[in-house]
């Protein structure tokens, strides 16, 4: 109906508190703020040392089915569920990964919650916010330059500039970019080479960035990026290079993590922002850990549905870190199952009960997923004004006959006061105590075990494919010593195969490995399946075409 609000008009007509008195609230000290303005600001790493001994809030990993293309609600769900703990009481703090521009400007609009759970100043952040992905981009591309004029220089690495596997990277969706040829022009403008564009989210950097621990912890990362290969077939590191100071130095202030507010005043650190599909999908450990310092419950999410995000997230990010979460949230929209159950994207608002309870087969299987890793969790159903009553009935009804917890998540509509029941069943899920998270695979076990261990157990495929390269890579990377590192799959959010196409819960397909990259700064070896793209493209009517500012400098359509 036309009288609903837009998600940037109630976002522009909301009172912001100063972020001095969010960062008071918080007990953070004046000289541990550093404000941007009047609602941002960056926290300093001293908090961390500060409150080095104080227990840990409460950490819960709000994950989703797998996705239509806008998005299934997880950002609008993270920011209600904390803006509903904080009015049950409880000192609540939201952690969210920054935008990028590749999807704002593309197929999905901005990326900071919907209706009335947003963060503020829903602009800034999903614009250039405190310049974090502009510095991350710019230390990936201080990195190219320099590897380039190495080998221009003399090479004396030895490096050979046919295996040269650093990209330059650009926070937009520009499949022009994907590759191109640099040094052309003559011996005074480089050594001549075949390269390529990858989006900033899914720069090794940003992964090294959300990983680290501190900035010593970001520094070695750093110096262990392998950018190329010499004429005897051997890694060339950052380390090599000696450049390991400068990038620490670029990306300096950028690893203080950035505190904002939702709309109900509910703190909020937004930290990083690796993609979920062609990365590892979640917001900076330092950010998790602080907001788990300063508040008694985190709420952060995992990207895309439970098999990319909230797989890599106990994998990768709770077992290198130490952050263990209490319970899982998995967001499911009737619109999405419906689709997930054979309904065509532009009939998901007539009502459909039939496609519904086949759809939900997808859902069954991202539970089966978290179960899997021992977790507790909520079904959380994201509520939209066109789901029928039917409907609605139909999935509470499903969830209670499998004995699977589930709340009507009404926070799009009303903000915190929508998601009580759910933040209320969360902590009686958490206070049963049968929390037995353990990651899914061993990190002594072959590369290729883990890879098909996710496949099999998280994806559901029947086997795994190696492309002859993917196995050539595997047994390469074992030799180097890389053998023990988790995996980061690279694979489409739309189906648990590799095959976007493949919607509901797909049965006997098999998952293609075409190529592995050794992220070892990161410290996770990336697996590429199928035709997924670490540079994506711009969709036929991108959501650029609906922005505006007006005469007073007001951003108009960022949804
Ligand atoms: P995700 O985090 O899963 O990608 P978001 O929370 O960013 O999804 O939501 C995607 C879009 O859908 C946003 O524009 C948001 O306003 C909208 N949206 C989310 N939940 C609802 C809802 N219950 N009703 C209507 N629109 C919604």
């Amino acid at each position: 109906s036309t009288n609903v609000k837009s998600d940037i008009e109630i976002a522009q007509q909301a009172e912001m508190k100063a972020i001095t008195q969010i960062a008071n609230d918080l007990d953070i000290k004046t000289e541990e703020l550093e404000p941007y303005g009047h609602y941002k600001a960056k926290l300093s790493l001293d908090i961390l040392k500060r409150l080095e001994t104080k227990q840990d809030g409460k950490v819960i990993l709000v994950t989703a089915i797998s996705p239509t293309p806008a998005g299934e609600g997880k950002s609008t769900v993270t920011v209600g569920l904390g803006q509903a703990f904080n009015k049950l009481g409880k000192k609540a703090i939201v952690a969210m990964r920054e935008p990028s521009l590749g999807p704002t400007m593309g197929i999905k609009g901005g990326a900071t919650g919907g209706g009335y759970s947003q963060v503020l100043p829903m602009e800034d952040i999903n614009l250039h916010f405190t310049g974090d992905l502009h510095a991350i981009t710019t230390a990936n591309n201080a990195l190219a330059a320099l590897l380039d004029n190495h080998i221009h220089q003399g090479n004396q690495l030895n490096i050979d500039a046919r295996r040269v596997v650093w990209k330059r990277v650009v926070d937009l969706n520009d499949r022009a970019l994907r590759n191109v040829i640099v040094g052309l022009g003559g011996p005074i403008q480089g050594v001549p080479r075949e390269d390529g564009f990858d989006i900033t989210v899914a720069s090794e950097i940003m992964a090294i960035f959300c990983l680290a621990t501190d900035v010593q912890d970001l520094k070695k990362r750093l110096a262990r990026i392998v950018v190329a290969y010499n004429y005897d077939k051997k890694p060339v590191t950052v380390g090599d290079l000696g450049v390991e100071g400068a990038l620490t130095l670029l990306l300096k202030e950028a690893i203080k993590p950035n505190l904002v507010q939702t709309l109900e005043h509910t703190p909020a650190i937004i930290h990083g922002g690796p993609f979920a599909n062609i990365a590892h999908g979640c917001n900076s450990v330092i950010a998790t850990k602080m907001a788990a310092k300063l508040g008694e419950y985190v709420i952060t999410e995992a990207g895309f549905g439970a098999d990319l995000g909230a797989e890599k997230f106990l994998n990768i990010k709770a077992r290198t870190s130490q952050i263990k979460p209490e319970a899982v949230v998995i967001v499911s929209t009737i619109r999405a199952l419906k689709m997930h159950g054979g309904v065509p994207k532009n009939n998901l608002k007539e009502e459909n009960v039939e496609a519904l309870n086949k759809g939900m087969e997808n859902l069954q299987k991202h539970i089966e997923t978290i179960q899997a890793f021992g977790l507790p969790f909520v079904v959380a159903v994201n509520r939209f004004i066109t789901d029928t009553n039917e409907e609605i009935d139909a999935i509470i009804k499903w969830c209670e006959k499998n004995n699977f917890p589930v709340s009507l998540s009404e926070v799009w509509e009303k903000g915190g006061e929508g998601g009580l029941d759910l933040a209320s069943k969360l902590i009686s899920e958490i206070e049963k105590g049968e929390n037995n998270f353990a990651p899914l695979y061993d990190l002594s076990d072959s590369i290729e075990n883990k890879i098909r261990t996710i496949a099999t157990k998280v994806y559901g495929a029947a086997g795994v494919e190696f492309s002859t390269k993917a196995k050539n890579q595997m047994a390469a990377f074992e030799g180097e010593g890389w053998g023990n590192l988790p995996i980061c799959m690279a694979k489409t959010q739309y189906s648990f195969s590799d095959n976007p196409a493949l919607l509901g819960r797909p049965r006997d397909f098999t998952i293609t490995i075409r190529e592995l990259k050794p992220s070892i700064g990161a410290g996770f070896i990336v697996a590429l399946t199928g035709d997924v793209m670490t540079m994506p493209g711009l969709p036929k009517q991108p959501a650029a075409l609906n922005m505006d500012v007006d005469a007073d400098g007001k951003a108009q359509g960022l949804f």
